[in-house]
């Protein structure tokens, strides 16, 4: 029997994101304030979308990098987003929430990933129980997939699914994750691997679509040691968020990972 929080527990982990997350009162309400607007928004796109009403789509996740308050300057969209993520990063212990490689590892490597994707769910863009932060592979393979056969149901309803729904995707914030996979990982002076066994339809679902791949490509690195020594470099560097170095490694990443893929998969 799979595990789900109930709504009351749901309720309060929201309340205790909602009263302690953005430090002091006046933070807390500003912030709150923003992302009722901007829940608003995304709830505007969605209906626009689901009437197949012609229009020019913001990125309403970008505008959290610019956002800046007018009436407590100090409260930022950059600031908002990095105190959710180190939220997020604690309640999953500082691991990945796919593969469970540590993320204190990762330099700016440390995505907010959107479990329901937001390019086909714009309207959980905000949803604080859709967020959960990943490293980058996880978030390059997972990118706008659902991976359920209930896609449509997903996508075209505007409410949150029950935690009862995801009966054959796992999700993060809803699954106990020792209950759905297994995992060794193994680590010595010059290698790592990390093998995944699904328990459930959910895990067996995530390790065919995204942990065996990243197995396969963590055997593919560490049999190229110079190539190793490149992206372990690369992958702890820390550039800042949306600076040329920042999207310069982003490009990269897409562009090896692509290449791998490629390579293990297609060839
Ligand atoms: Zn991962």
């Amino acid at each position: 029997m799979v595990s789900v929080p109930t709504e009351a527990a749901l309720e309060a982990i929201l309340e205790d994101y909602l009263r302690q997350c953005h430090g002091d009162p006046a933070h807390v309400t500003a912030t709150q304030v923003y992302l009722k607007v901007m829940t608003r928004k995304a709830l505007r796109q969605f209906r626009r979308r689901h009437n197949k009403e012609p229009m020019s789509e913001i990125n309403l996740w970008g505008e959290l990098y610019k956002f800046s308050c007018s009436k407590t300057p100090e409260i930022s969209g950059a600031m908002i987003r990095e105190q959710l993520r180190a939220l997020l990063e604690k309640e999953q212990n500082y691991q990945c929430c796919y593969c469970r490689r540590p993320l204190l590892s990762s330099g700016h490597a440390k995505p907010i990933e959107h479990i329901l994707p937001r390019s086909k769910c714009v309207q959980h863009t905000f949803n604080f129980f859709n967020l959960a932060v990943c490293c980058v592979d996880c978030n390059l393979r997972k990118s706008n997939h659902i991976w359920s056969l209930k896609e449509g149901k997903f996508t075209s309803e505007r409410e949150y699914p029950s935690p009862e729904s995801f009966d054959d995707l796992y999700h993060p914030r809803f699954h106990n994750y020792n209950e759905h996979i297994k995992f060794i990982r193994l680590q010595s002076n010059h290698h790592n691997i990390s093998i995944y066994k699904g328990l459930t339809g959910q895990g067996k679902n995530l390790c065919a679509n995204m942990l065996t791949h990243l197995s396969q490509k963590e055997v593919f690195i560490n049999g190229n040691p110079e190539l190793k020594e490149y992206i372990t470099t690369i992958d702890q560097h820390t550039a800042e968020t949306n600076s040329n170095a920042d999207k310069a490694i982003r490009v990269f990443q897409t562009a090896f990972t692509r290449a791998t893929d490629e390579l293990l998969y297609e060839l």
